[in-house]
């Protein structure tokens, strides 16, 4: 038993865990074969004990404290069951973009109807983040380890950049130069206008 404050907490117990041997460092070098060839070599931190129960992720306990569900600035976009945003910070990818429901559902419990309307918003998000100069793809993620919200990821990738194949890409955003902000806004600004023009509303959060 270990406590974190006052969360009390025991060590994960599966016979996968029991595999494991922490405090040792995992060999990071399969990361310098892959496809994307990024890393020319990786150095791991050792592997830290497990514990559950986890702690809550935002607004897992209190969906009122939610930032996903308040309204903000950086929405780029949004219809009645989605929406995107955008633009936090510069960074060094074309567009990284947060996709989400407008209202606190989780995926275990997210209504039918909401879920169905993703399929299409997923096709329409990728055709507007490669309207973007020079990005040849739109890879999508969903981690949702920070914010309980259901929420995914769009990440440009930019045209010709092999490194930046597959989940490698997100940490790219941080390596790469970074854009100047009139340059991130000029991007959001088509992400938003190209999703609008199939339906729903561009910054509506933004003053007119
Ligand atoms: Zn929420």
């Amino acid at each position: 038993m270990t406590t974190d404050g006052d969360f009390a907490q025991h060590p994960a117990d599966s016979e996968w865990h029991r595999r494991l041997t922490f405090g040792e460092r995992p060999d990071g070098s399969w990361m310098t074969q892959g496809p994307a060839h990024a890393y020319e070599s990786v150095v791991m931190r050792p592997l830290e004990p497990m514990f559950v129960p986890e702690k809550p992720r935002h607004g897992e306990l209190d969906p009122q404290n939610c930032g996903s569900c308040a309204p903000s600035e950086h929405t780029i976009w949004a219809d009645e069951h989605w929406q995107v945003r955008a633009g936090w910070e510069t960074g060094g990818l074309p567009f990284i973009g947060a996709i989400a429901p407008r209202e606190h559902w989780l995926l275990e419990d997210a209504p039918l109807e909401v879920m169905a309307a993703l399929g299409p918003l997923m096709q329409r998000i990728s055709e507007a983040v490669k309207t973007i100069p020079g990005v040849a793809r739109c890879h999508f993620s969903r981690w949702n380890d920070g914010s309980a919200h259901l929420h995914l990821w769009a990440f440009a990738r930019p045209a010709g950049m092999m490194q930046g194949r597959g989940a490698v890409l997100s940490y790219w955003d941080g390596m790469l130069p970074e854009m100047s902000e009139e340059m991130m806004n000029e991007y959001v600004g088509i992400v938003a206008q190209r999703l609008a023009a199939g339906g729903g509303e561009a910054f509506p959060h933004r003053a007119v």
